[in-house]
């Protein structure tokens, strides 16, 4: 078993970090997680068995967006020292592999300072949308130049990564991996306490379990259910990386009197496959390709209808019609109708589910994807 120094630079529970989790857990017997924060992937790291290194980087670095233009280049004397920091971590390690691209470009320079092979796990598209030009440029240089292996969570983060420059023969797909038991234990009493608690009834629900953002589309489902009078919604999850301005105009737009009553706000919550089961439908409703998806596979795992986005990672976990179903981003009325249909022929929804289950848990299994994520880190 390789001896993997992990190094991530937010502490946030974002899905790339809960990923994170799942690998250092099964690799807690010869790795480490560096992080450049604390927060609570620091805490869950640790309850885990899992050494964790915390090595505070200052807010500028921490705060610096990638969609930044030059300005990140003033960021360099700290990247230098941070590299310094982790290649002292590293030197009892084999390798170095970066959960984000800032702790990426960190450790790309860390190889200059003595550190062993440095890999990459990309789980970002890297498009202008969500990247600036030069913050592209330097990271597919440094991958090009320093990393010995870019692991992508999907064909379509790996494509994105190869249009922009990045060397194909570097790139290898590992999907994230799930423990379908936790969906499995969720019992019928628990799905009708966690309903009772919305005080809802026995309404449709809608489930959306994303941070609050407007690429992850709240929106989109408020606007889809507020002409299908008879549905609630359930938004879970909170704005991680900023974005009041964003849930501000959410609750405006919650409070219409076509809405009002309808969308209940759970915040950042831990019973994800409780609240999952507790709904009718799970939603994606990405404005933006999504490198992968990780709600999509769970939401098959709780054994509901999946309706996502057609766009990016999504593609490649969805077969529309089959395990689930997709609308063209943005499209609110094939949206709509689409949670019509689901709602009006629950024999359908079944069926759809069913088969969404059965390819989550073979396509997506823990013990899968860790053989994978082992021999995409074979070094030639
Ligand atoms: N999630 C969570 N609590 C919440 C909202 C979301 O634990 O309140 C989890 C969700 O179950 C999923 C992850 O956060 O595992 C989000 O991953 P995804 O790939 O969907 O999106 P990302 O955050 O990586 O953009």
């Amino acid at each position: 078993m390789n001896k993997i120094l992990f190094v991530d630079h937010t502490a946030v529970m974002g899905g790339a970090e809960i990923s994170l989790l799942d690998l250092a857990t099964a690799y807690s017997q010869t790795s480490k997680v560096m992080l450049f924060d604390d927060g609570p992937l620091q805490q869950r790291l640790e309850t885990s068995g899992v050494e964790v290194a915390t090595v505070k980087a200052s807010e500028t670095l921490l705060n610096l967006r990638t969609s930044g233009g030059l300005n990140s280049l003033s960021m360099i004397p700290e990247l230098w020292n941070m590299a310094g920091a982790i290649a002292r971590e590293a030197k009892d390690y084999d390798l170095v592999l970066a959960n984000s691209q800032k702790a990426f470009i960190t450790a790309a320079l860390s190889a200059l300072r003595g550190s062993p092979a440095i890999c990459w796990h990309l789980r970002d598209i890297l498009t202008a949308k969500h990247f600036s030009k030069v913050n592209r440029t330097v990271a597919i240089f440094m991958a090009n130049r320093f990393a010995s292996r870019v692991l992508v969570n999907s064909h379509a983060t790996g494509k994105a990564f190869v249009a922009a420059g990045g060397k194909e023969e570097l790139v290898r797909v590992v999907y994230n991996g799930f423990e379908s038991e936790r969906f499995d234990a969720v019992t019928m009493e628990d799905c009708q306490e966690a309903r009772d608690r919305l005080g809802m009834g026995n309404a449709p629900l809608v489930g959306l379990f994303s941070r609050l953002s407007y690429w992850k589309g709240q929106h989109i489902l408020l606007e889809a259910i507020r002409k299908l009078p008879q549905v609630h919604a359930i938004l879970v999850g909170e704005a991680l990386f900023g974005e009041q301005d964003y849930v501000s105009e959410l609750k405006t737009l919650a409070e219409l009197p076509e809405l009002a009553g309808r969308v209940h706000w759970l915040g950042f919550r831990d019973d994800i496959p409780t609240l999952m089961k507790a709904c009718d439908i799970v939603v994606h409703t990405s404005t933006e390709p999504e490198p992968f998806g990780r709600v999509i596979v769970e939401g098959q795992l709780a054994q509901r209808p999946v309706i996502a986005s057609a766009a990016g990672g999504a593609l490649e976990l969805i077969e529309d019609g089959v395990n689930g179903y997709l609308f063209p981003p943005e499209d609110i009325i094939s949206l709509r109708q689409l949670i019509d249909k689901l709602i009006s022929d629950r024999t359908l929804a079944k069926s759809v589910a069913q088969q969404g289950y059965e390819d989550a848990k073979t396509n997506f299994a823990m013990e899968t994807i860790l053989k994978s994520f082992a021999q995409a880190l074979v070094l030639d």
